[in-house]
């Protein structure tokens, strides 16, 4: 029998918990109000909304800004999809900024360059095991008078390192979002959450979901599998960190591909661990042909390139894949931009993300990076000959 997960133990022995007592079926449990004030506690938060998913918490986020209808909302070039539609459905328009040289994520200079005169906040999210230099975006929003929406969706537990000494990503916006997502590392199948200190827009958010009930609610039982995840989280995390310092530390003799910015002043959270393929790989003459043999004439040579590394990974049953489409290319009747956005479109191209579970296997509690390593090395062979 394999060996089991302490976290997946605990979940298991949750759901008998809930079956028996019979909270399962109520509206309003134990184990919601127990989550919230778990949430509140460790995101230093006062008030935590729980929700339905991740996408509408943003939305959420953005609705209880009561934002102007003509104002803009500043979006990274490579983001989260649904953060785009979020921005819509919440009747604003987005800007879309750069993200960071070499990085998957904005900073104070990119949010600058692209400030409008409508601008009136910005949703930040924090990426493939990057996390966005929240200290100084904060400060800055704050001289702007720009809301900050903080999306901490893929990396729940992440710990920032800052002048103000270590913090949690997802307590520093003044509204923050969290996924419970099926694939996430706090995961009830779906599920989000949305947490501020400002009374006003938790006020504004309990006025848009309750009609009556809350139309846009967590279960109890999404509740009741949810705590015992919560209270392992700094735990798991660390597990999951573990690997992919080791995995980091082995790419590093690879110079075709690269792991992302160099976070070791921080302790991020490892949704999806995230990769670049280097423009380096462009010199293997392997590579070369593939680009010149592909018919589609949309995609840049990195991109081709990058699905020359992934098809042999996902054969392997190796759990990667492309990252994000980014937005660079998006209709500008629908969205306003600055620049080339080329970090962005560097991003978009280049980024590969490998699943959490092979850090730490949510069942099994046993790391999965052998394969991953080993499919690395061969694909190494075949590039230099
Ligand atoms: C997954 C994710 C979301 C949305 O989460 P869902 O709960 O799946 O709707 C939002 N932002 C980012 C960055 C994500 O990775």
């Amino acid at each position: 029998m394999l060996p089991y997960h302490p976290t997946a133990l605990a979940i298991q022995q949750a759901l008998e918990q809930v079956a028996s007592d019979g909270s399962w079926r109520t509206y309003e449990g134990p184990h919601l109000v127990s989550l919230r004030s778990m949430l509140a506690q460790s995101f230093r938060r006062e008030h935590v909304r729980l929700c339905c998913s991740g996408t509408f918490g943003i939305e959420l986020a953005i609705r209880s800004l009561k934002l102007d209808e003509d104002a803009e909302v500043l979006l990274a070039g490579y983001d989260y999809p649904g953060n785009f539609s979020a921005i819509e459905a919440a009747g604003a328009r987005v800007a879309l900024c750069d993200v960071a040289t070499g990085s998957w994520v904005p900073n104070i200079d990119a949010l600058d360059a692209a400030l409008g005169p409508k601008t009136r906040a910005m949703v930040i999210s924090h990426l493939h095991g990057s996390l966005a230099p929240m200290e100084s975006i904060c400060r800055w929003a704050r001289d702007k008078r720009l809301f900050v929406v903080e999306d901490a969706c893929q990396e729940p537990g992440a710990i920032l390192t800052s002048l103000a000494g270590e913090t949690l990503a997802g307590s520093w916006g003044d509204i923050s979002v969290l996924s419970f997502g099926g694939s996430k590392l706090l995961s009830a199948g779906r599920g989000g959450a949305v947490l501020t200190n400002d009374a006003r827009l938790a006020q504004r958010m309990t006025i848009y979901c309750e009609r009556g009930n809350d139309s846009y609610a967590l279960s109890e039982l999404q509740a009741a599998i949810l705590i015992p995840q919560s209270e392992r989280l700094q735990h798991d995390n660390a597990l999951r960190r573990a690997t992919a310092n080791r995995l980091r530390k082995e790419l590093l003799q690879f110079n075709w591909i690269h792991s992302g910015p160099d976070m070791s002043d921080c302790l991020p959270a490892y949704y999806k661990y995230g990769l670049r393929v280097s423009p380096t790989i462009l010199e293997s003459t392997r590579v070369q042909q593939f680009v010149s043999e592909s018919k589609d004439e949309n995609a840049s040579a990195l991109a081709i390139a990058r699905r020359f590394v992934l098809k042999p990974l996902e054969r392997g049953s190796i759990v990667i894949g492309a990252g994000f489409r980014g937005f660079a290319n998006r209709s500008k009747n629908r969205c306003r931009s600055v620049g080339s956005l080329e970090n962005s479109l560097a991003a978009s191209d280049g980024t590969l993300v490998l699943h959490h579970s092979h850090l730490v296997d949510p069942q099994t509690g046993a790391s999965n990076i052998e394969p991953v390593l080993a499919a690395f090395h061969k694909l190494n062979q075949e590039l230099v000959h």
